[in-house]
């Protein structure tokens, strides 16, 4: 069996885990395996269905009430428990907040290795092998984890979720699981969210960000008008620009900020700092403005734009608001 943790957010299940249960799903028809997905703490009836519509043949619904809060001591347990019960070949996790913090604890737990970050599963003789980015995304590696289960994080928006099925059925497992008094030190007490209803940039389709060359605060409302066209868009940032106050952290993008693979990356006035493409050269298109015709975003760029923003961007708007009204 190869095995998902399923992160469900405000009631509904994440994007990221559909896409990790969806990776699940190919490599365990090659491998000839099942698929089971994970539901740690409170969960409602309904999401099993759209696990099953979505490729999980089991759903374990793994319950105590010191899980009903996320921490990683406790959720770590209770999938241990479930691991030690269903010794499957692998367990799977998105890359997401959640996801890093609790699969090197679980591998910990277990005594097993890890592959954090990957953007490729593929399947050999038998066992899984992953391929993830190091050196901040200047090189890739392959590997293939000796010990079970083999645990991996799968980097959100380069895999694609399963398409629904229709009528899919399954079977839910319900597991009570122990969880000794003082086994949870910490707690998440409050998810504070930025503001309104704004889509995190790691899991927008359009990422928009903006560099230095913005040259301060008040411009990045130019990146905020060109989200408010583009459906399911975000805002991010690089570092200097967040370090310099101008937008908070929660934006920024790279190897100290967030990892991202939209469908479409456009950086604006960023130079290309190794760090800064650790965190988005997985992009799907890039699109790269920046004056100067030899900053280093443009050896990763698709398409560049060499030109003052100031004069790019009031015309990009106006192509994109034609485009979007159509
Ligand atoms: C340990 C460590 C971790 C780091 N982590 C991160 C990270 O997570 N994310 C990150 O982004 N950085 C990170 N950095 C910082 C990184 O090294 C760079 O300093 C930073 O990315 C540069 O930001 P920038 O591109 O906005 O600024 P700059 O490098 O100053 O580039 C500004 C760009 O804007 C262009 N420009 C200026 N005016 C205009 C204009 N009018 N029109 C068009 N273009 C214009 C310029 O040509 C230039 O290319 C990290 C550094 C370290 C040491």
């Amino acid at each position: 069996m190869l095995l998902v943790f399923i992160e469900i957010r405000e009631g509904k299940i994440k994007k990221s885990s559909l896409e990790a249960l969806g990776e699940a799903g190919r490599r365990a028809a090659e491998l000839g395996a099942t698929v089971g997905a994970a539901l740690v703490g409170p969960a409602e009836a309904g999401l099993d269905a759209e696990l099953f519509a979505r490729g999980a043949a089991r759903v374990y619904r793994l319950e105590n009430a010191l899980l009903a809060d996320y921490s990683a001591q406790g959720y770590a347990l209770a999938l241990k428990a479930l691991v030690d019960a269903l010794l499957p070949a692998a367990v799977f996790f998105a890359a997401t907040a959640m996801g890093k913090d609790l699969a090197p604890r679980l591998a910990a737990k277990l005594g097993v290795a890890m592959a954090s970050d990957c953007t490729k599963v593929g399947a050999a003789g038998g066992r899984l092998e992953f391929t993830r980015p190091v050196y901040a995304g200047k090189a890739f590696v392959t590997v293939a984890l000796k010990s079970t289960p083999q645990i991996a994080t799968l980097r959100p928006n380069i895999f694609a979720p399963a398409a629904p099925r229709t009528g899919a059925a399954g079977e839910t497992i319900v597991k009570a699981v122990d969880i000794p008094g003082g086994a949870i030190g910490g707690r998440v007490a409050e998810v504070l969210k930025e503001s309104g209803e704004e889509i995190d940039v790691a899991e927008a389709e359009v990422v928009i960000s903006g560099g230095r060359g913005l040259k301060g605060p008040e411009n990045f409302a130019m990146l905020k008008d060109l989200s408010a066209i583009i459906p399911r868009s975000a805002v991010g940032a690089s570092r200097s620009a967040v370090d310099s106050g101008w937008i908070g952290h929660s934006h920024q993008v790279g190897q100290t900020g967030k990892t991202v693979s939209p469908n479409l990356y456009i950086a604006v006035g960023i130079s290309g700092a190794i760090q800064h493409l650790a965190g988005m050269s997985s992009s799907k298109v890039i699109v790269a403005v920046n004056k100067d015709p030899e900053a280093p975003i443009f050896k990763v760029a698709d398409y560049g734009i060499v030109g003052d923003l100031f004069q790019v961007l009031p015309a990009l708007k106006e192509e994109l608001k034609k485009l979007y009204a159509e």
